[in-house]
């Protein structure tokens, strides 16, 4: 693990968030700035930098699970969600730890800018 990742300060409570969901592999909690009124951030306790960094493809499709099973718990089913893995220059990430963001709340643009 990187010294300095912030998600992993956050994933092992170095830095305390609020969980929104928690259980031995993933750490959720709200995005520091919410482009949703529901704008959570799923990520995996063990460092990985983004989507081909992990090789461990059932680790992967129980993070997707989680973050379904948190978006039902969020009362997000009804109407629908969308679920975002920004990876690397083009993709728009910021943060070099894997992380899927959950989005709900308001009706989503097509296609993302
Ligand atoms: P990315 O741009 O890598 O896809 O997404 C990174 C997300 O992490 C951004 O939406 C940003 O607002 C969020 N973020 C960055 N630093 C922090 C932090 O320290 N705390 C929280 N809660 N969110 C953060
Ligand atoms: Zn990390």
């Amino acid at each position: 693990m990187p010294d300095d990742c912030i998600f992993c300060k956050i994933a092992n409570k170095t830095i305390p968030v609020p969980p929104v969901y928690e259980d031995d592999e993933f750490f959720a909690f709200n995005d520091l700035n919410p482009q949703a009124p529901v704008h959570v951030l799923l990520v995996p306790k063990t460092h990985f930098t983004d989507i081909l960094d992990i090789d461990d493809a059932a680790l992967l499709g129980r993070g997707l699970k989680a973050v379904g099973a948190v978006a039902q718990a969020l009362g997000l089913s009804t109407n629908g969600f969308r679920v975002v893995t920004n990876t690397g220059s083009y993709g728009g990430q910021s943060v070099f730890h894997l992380h899927f963001h959950l989005l709900g709340g308001r009706p989503m643009g097509w296609p993302p800018g």
